[in-house]
């Protein structure tokens, strides 16, 4: 069902989804249907200081610019919200809830998606979180829960907070409406938006010439989602998984386990990723990281002190002001770089602004100040 808008001089836009989603919107000229028609379709954004320094083409794809939560999540939270509609387990403007355990991406998009569409949000997040991220779901009308930081193993857990919230809200004859817990680690709605959108975009955008794909994991959607669009379409892509320190993840990629036997780590170094970058990093394999976790070639692990030298550097050498898991992926990107052939072309996602991490990642990171930063890009590199 498609529709097509005229604006006041009688040109009329390209064809548009009466659902409000515009899957192919690529020009500002065109009439997006609301908060979710700014959903998808972001531009690649070629990083000209970083392609330079490590002699290939390194580009970015820019999921800031979605524009209802300004990330990635955008996609996710309309997708599970589609499903779940389709699968008539939520009814906007009856008092629904949707409840997610979220570090703040998909929070804040479930949030804006949720009002466009006539439901609440109850977000369940870890109290250790950027406060910048809590302040702007209550801004949204969101309600916020924040919670110890715990291991996924403990009931109080971010996570499973939400999942008991729902479960409680669904059982409460006072409460309307049903509650419904989102579930962005094991609901599979998570990858499929991103092996429909943004796993097809990056094949348009590039016309298929890649020779990798470079994306942390959190839930894992992205990395799966891209990786199940481009791998069949794209002989040779090497996928490659941007890992922080202290997640396990990277060894799971490299040596197939989480955690040698032999490694002496703690039960709780287990379970939270000792690391500053939110998002990314986690120590199990949640349904959306096994979807395409057969198609990662590779991974990299980032330390947080490489994260933040990226992030002040990309802010001196490109005016471009990122997030903690862009800087990771970037990192990774130049690292993968090295042991590519000049000119090769790297994607890699750059997820949120700087502006969502600026009491904690670049509060540590700290001002890049007139002076510059100092150091070069083989510096990063080198250090641990
Ligand atoms: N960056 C940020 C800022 C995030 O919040 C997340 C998701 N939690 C990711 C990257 C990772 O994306 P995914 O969940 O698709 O693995």
């Amino acid at each position: 069902d498609y529709v097509r808008l005229e604006d006041h001089t009688g040109r009329k836009s390209s064809l548009i989804p009466s659902s409000g989603v515009d899957p192919r919107r690529t020009t500002q000229h065109e009439i997006a249907m609301g908060v979710e028609g700014l959903i998808g379709n972001t531009p690649l954004i070629k990083l000209k200081a970083l392609s330079e320094a490590t002699g290939c083409e390194i580009l970015g794809k820019a999921e800031f610019l979605n524009g209802a939560g300004n990330s990635p999540k955008d996609r996710v939270a309309l997708s599970m919200i589609n499903h779940a509609e389709e699968e008539g387990l939520i009814k906007p403007d009856r008092g629904d809830t949707i409840y997610e355990g979220t570090v703040g991406s998909t929070g804040i998009s479930l949030a804006a998606v949720c009002r466009a569409r006539g439901y609440k949000a109850h977000i369940c997040m870890p109290s250790d979180v950027a406060v910048e991220k809590s302040d702007l779901l209550l801004k949204l009308g969101a309600t916020v829960e924040r919670v110890k930081p715990a291991s996924i193993v403990d009931q109080d857990q971010f996570v499973n907070a939400a999942r008991r919230r729902a479960r409680e809200h669904t059982d409460d004859p006072n409460k309307p409406g049903r509650g419904f817990f989102a579930d962005q680690f094991e609901n599979t709605a998570n990858y499929i938006a991103h092996q429909n959108t943004t796993g097809p975009e990056i094949l348009e955008q590039t016309d298929g010439d890649l020779a990798a794909f470079i994306a942390g994991a959190g839930t894992g959607g992205t990395i799966s989602g891209v990786a199940l669009a481009l791998k069949p379409r794209i002989p040779g892509l090497k996928v490659v998984l941007a890992d922080p320190q202290g997640s396990g993840l990277y060894n799971k990629v490299k040596f197939g386990v989480m955690f040698s036997p032999t490694e002496a780590e703690g039960t709780r170094r287990r379970h939270q990723v000792d690391s500053i970058v939110e998002g990314i990093g986690v120590n199990r394999v949640t349904a959306n990281f096994s979807a395409g976790f057969h198609l990662i070639d590779d991974a990299v692990k980032v330390s947080d002190a490489q994260a933040m030298r990226m992030a002040r550097w990309l802010v001196e050498k490109e005016g471009l002001f990122v997030g903690a898991s862009s800087a990771v992926n970037l990192v990774a990107a130049a690292q993968v770089a090295k042991g590519m052939e000049r000119g090769a072309r790297i994607v890699t996602v750059i997820c949120d602004s700087g502006t969502r991490h600026l009491s904690k990642f670049w509060k540590e990171a700290g001002d890049v100040g007139g002076e510059g930063v100092g150091y070069s890009l083989e510096d990063i590199l080198s250090m641990k």
